[in-house]
């Protein structure tokens, strides 16, 4: 399989202004060292909580912002570099859904006009034309065609999500990405829109790209699950082999707190998350996530376990996984 989108050791940095006795100003750095790629057809999760710079994530994918450090390149090309033609090409091929249907529509604009709009940027100019192709997108989405002269004053909370997957749509992109696309929406409409988004996938050949907290959300839409902490993709893994069987204390942590009837390789009450990640401005040395980690010893204090192999699909960036002796050396600093 082809990488559509490949992330190669990116990072982001911004300035802040620290208050009070250490006044002056500071880095924050909110993405460290990424690498990652998603291949054709997957359906790819970046998740933590909030803070964990997934969201600066989102806005580097989407060249909202552009890295600090490092790459990141859609079908071998930085996105960067990109621009005029070579842009409008990458804004066609990866669209944003974004998150809050209810501040996401213009309230004044009917809805069909509303989807006519991308394709008139994008150099649409047979108005017959474009209406066909905005009515087959509504159609493909589950859109009423009455809808067309509709304003989305008085649609449902779905309703408006479907108005920005075709919205999205219109342009035939090759990846869509989600900003926590479902958090606004109850658990039936979710899975309505799930199983739209299977659809989508099937006739289109779609890559997705969700961004989220949700993980019983990304349980059940997604193939391949990347988790951030503090700015650091701490693990990557398959649906299966990360909700059965995690690698990383900090993944552990995040599924013991959901709820979930199915069977799993390690006991929730042993790993339970304890505390506030640190600040990203005052960063910890050796691993990010070792004062609230259950497992740490005194190597987590020197040494970060950057994750930093490629071509393999399990990845995990903690001592006590990438190396059998460091469980050994856990073991013997316990036992003094
Ligand atoms: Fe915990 Fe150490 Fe692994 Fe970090 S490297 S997750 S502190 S055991
Ligand atoms: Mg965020």
């Amino acid at each position: 399989r082809s990488a559509v989108v490949s992330l190669n050791d990116v990072s982001q940095t911004y300035r802040v202004r620290k208050r009070g006795a250490f006044a002056g100003a500071s880095e924050l750095r909110a993405v460290r060292r990424v690498t990652f790629d998603v291949f054709k057809g997957d359906s790819f999760a970046v998740v933590g909580e909030s803070g964990c710079g997934k969201s600066t994530l989102m806005r580097l994918l989407s060249r909202l912002e552009r890295p600090a450090g490092g790459e990141v390149l859609c079908e071998g090309q930085d996105i960067s570099k990109l621009s005029g033609a070579g842009l409008l090409a990458f804004r066609r091929k990866l669209q944003l859904v974004l998150q809050d249907p209810f501040d996401s529509l213009p309230p004044r604009t009917a809805i069909g006009r509303m989807l006519e709009i991308p394709l008139r940027v994008h150099g649409w100019r047979d108005a017959g034309r474009i209406r066909e192709k905005v009515r087959a997108v509504m159609n493909d989405v589950g859109l009423p065609d009455a809808l067309y002269e509709e304003l989305p004053t008085g649609l449902s909370a779905g309703q408006r999500q479907r108005v920005n997957v075709a919205r999205a749509m219109v342009l035939d992109p090759e990846i869509l990405l989600m900003d926590e696309t479902l958090s606004a929406l109850d658990q039936t409409e979710q899975f309505k829109l799930l199983a739209l988004f299977e659809k989508l996938q099937r006739e289109h050949s779609l890559t997705y790209i969700f961004i989220s907290h949700d993980l019983a959300m990304v349980r059940k839409a997604c193939n391949r699950i990347a988790v951030m902490y503090l700015g650091e993709v701490v693990e990557l893994a398959d649906n299966d082999r990360l909700f059965f069987d995690p690698g990383h204390p900090y993944t552990k942590a995040l599924l013991s707190a959901m709820p979930t009837l199915e069977e799993r390789r390690y006991r929730p009450e042993d790993c339970l998350l304890e505390g506030e990640p640190p600040s990203p401005i005052d960063l910890p040395t050796g691993c990010s996530f070792r004062s609230r980690c259950p497992q740490a010893f005194d190597r987590c204090v020197r040494e970060n376990p950057l994750l930093t192999a490629r071509g393999r699909t399990d990845l995990s960036s903690c001592h006590l996984v990438s190396s059998p002796s460091a469980i050994a050396a856990e073991r013997a600093s316990r036992s003094t």
